[in-house]
């Protein structure tokens, strides 16, 4: 029986992993459940699967789950903070973490899991994003098992020699192609995309997803994240890693080798495939997800990605090159323009240049550590802010 613990439990990807969690009652339990503030949301899941602690945002929110708790008779203890995000990732009791949560907010707890030992099952992309060699050596230094949510990532791995997390060089290994949907504005005129709605870019013509990652595949920030993801995950630099965009999302990645041959992972877009993946790995198990018709998909396309489309592509790229806190920098910028275009403070095309600014302006430095990196986080954070302010 395997404890988990879920951090960002009703995000999207948290309730596919219940979803499947739910199952396998036989091989699976739940020790943790985390949320911000979708209070009842989480105490309806604290009621069906019971966890022993459960964890939310601020002193409010706990005493509002804790109420509603009592009401049920169900006994999970509540706690709030960002300490005890980390406890419940680190604890005795839980086996694996799903580390779920959205954005900066997610890595303190994912690398209490990766120093840990624990088996670190990594949805959060912007924690590797910011700390990769400080993550990538937790991970080493505790014996760790990483493995990858992302479906791309996911793909990568099983694509890659049995047992090898990262790019062996004996492995004949020459590139790792990472599939991208292209987003909802793929072929939408790039002069119209100005006045975009957030309705309109969060709706993503294959993946069901959190609104901010939805931005982030359509200004595809998201690819770029993931390539400096795949960067850190399986060793590989930057010229090794391209992005195709293939509209269909039936192939999650591809691995190529010197021989020529080009391994690929299919399946119809749905993240229980990679969850149920991690949560069973080396195993097998049931997800839920409807197996793959070729026939009823009939055609799969490829393409070569614009940059001048999708700027935040080049951007990502860039600061992957530049290396130190550079990746943190952009991830902050980010993560703060995305939110102010969600919340209609700018304009779809300002997302990149906010960021490029924040790029130019601030300096970056070593990632020598998390501190350092959380330094260089908030700086950004704040100049993101004035440039949108200005
Ligand atoms: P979501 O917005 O649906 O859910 C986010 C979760 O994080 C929620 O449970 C929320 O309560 C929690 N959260 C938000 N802010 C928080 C904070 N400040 N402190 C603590 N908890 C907070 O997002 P999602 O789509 O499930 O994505 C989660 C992560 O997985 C992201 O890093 C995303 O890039 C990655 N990811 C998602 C998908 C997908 O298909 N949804 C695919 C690949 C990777
Ligand atoms: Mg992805």
């Amino acid at each position: 029986m395997q404890r988990i613990t879920i951090l960002g439990a009703t995000g999207s990807i948290g309730v596919s992993t219940l979803d499947v969690i739910a199952r396998h009652p036989d091989r699976y339990s739940v020790y943790a459940l985390s949320a911000h503030s979708r209070v009842e949301e989480l105490a309806a899941q604290c009621i069906q699967f019971r966890p022993s602690r459960a964890v939310v945002g601020s002193a409010a929110a706990a005493d509002r789950l804790a109420a509603l708790l009592r009401a049920a008779g169900c006994r999970t203890e509540v706690e709030w903070g960002e300490a005890a995000l980390c406890a419940v990732s680190s604890a005795a009791e839980t086996d694996a973490v799903m580390a779920a949560i959205v954005g900066a907010a997610g890595l303190a707890p994912t690398l209490a899991a990766a120093r840990a030992g624990k088996k670190v099952m990594l949805a959060n992309k912007e924690a590797l994003v910011m700390s990769g060699q400080l993550f990538m050596d937790a991970v080493a230094e505790s014996g760790a098992v990483l493995l990858p949510i992302d479906s791309e990532h996911n793909a990568i791995f099983q694509c890659l020699p049995q047992g090898y997390g990262r790019v062996p060089a004996a492995a004949g290994v020459t590139k790792i192609l990472l599939t991208a949907s292209g987003g909802p504005f793929l072929k939408r005129e790039v002069a119209t995309l100005e006045n975009v709605t957030p309705d309109e870019a969060c709706k993503h013509p294959k993946w069901v997803m959190g609104r901010k990652i939805s931005v982030d595949s359509a200004t595809m920030m998201n690819k770029g994240l993931e390539v400096i993801e795949a960067h850190w995950l399986f060793g590989a630099p930057a010229g090794q890693i391209e992005v195709v965009i293939h509209p269909q999302s039936v192939i999650h990645s591809m691995v190529s080798y010197s021989d020529g041959s080009v391994l690929a992972e299919l399946g119809n877009p749905d993240m229980r495939t990679p969850i149920a993946h991690a949560l069973a790995y080396p195993e097998r198990i049931a997800s839920g997800v409807a197996q793959l018709d070729l026939t009823q998909v009939g055609t799969l396309q490829f393409e070569k990605p614009d940059f001048n489309r999708f700027p935040c592509l080049a951007l990502a790229f860039e600061a992957l090159r530049a290396g130190g806190t550079a990746p943190a920098l952009l991830n902050a910028a980010n993560e703060v323009a995305v939110q102010a275009f969600l919340d209609e403070r700018i304009g779809f095309r300002r997302i990149d240049r906010v960021i490029a600014r924040v790029m130019e302006e601030l300096p970056h430095g070593a990632a020598s550590s998390i501190e350092a990196v959380m330094a260089q986080d908030a700086l950004a954070r704040a100049a993101a802010e004035r440039i949108i302010a200005g």
